[in-house]
């Protein structure tokens, strides 16, 4: 149950990094390497790997639009972690980023009721982002 609903609210997150820095036109931006595109097109890509830290794996800082190319391979091919670490520093601050990588191996312990609570908050979010975007 948890481990469908931790899916679940993965997948939101995603989207919901992706509308949420959309242009009113729906446009992005890549974080690595600077693609101009559609939200629907681009992934939202994780800073530090959900894989490797529970931690910041639902936490909407850690959620960025990236291209494909750049999002590929988790990042482990080419200059994508490096521009995606140079934009999180402008954006956040050298504090907040390195903050992230000390916190990186915390473990945040979720529970059923908390992965519920958060996706509904992810599914608003999502919502008023759709309301926001002009419908052509
Ligand atoms: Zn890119």
């Amino acid at each position: 149950m948890a481990q469908t609903l931790r899916k679940k609210c993965l997948i939101s997150i995603q989207k919901l990094a992706r509308i949420s820095a959309a242009d009113e036109y729906g446009m992005v931006n890549c974080v690595s390497c600077d693609k101009r595109m559609s939200w629907k097109d681009c992934d939202g890509g994780h800073y530090i790997s959900k894989g490797s830290s529970s931690y910041w794996a639902l936490e909407i800082e850690n959620v960025h639009p990236q291209c494909k190319g750049c999002n590929a391979f988790g990042m482990s091919k080419g200059s994508a972690e490096g521009q995606y670490t140079l934009w999180m520093i402008d954006w956040y601050g050298e504090d907040f980023v390195r903050q992230m990588h000390e916190d990186k191996r915390k473990i945040k312990k979720l529970y059923t009721a908390d992965y519920k609570e958060m996706l509904e908050e992810f599914t608003r979010l999502i919502k008023y982002h759709e309301d926001r975007l002009c419908h052509i």
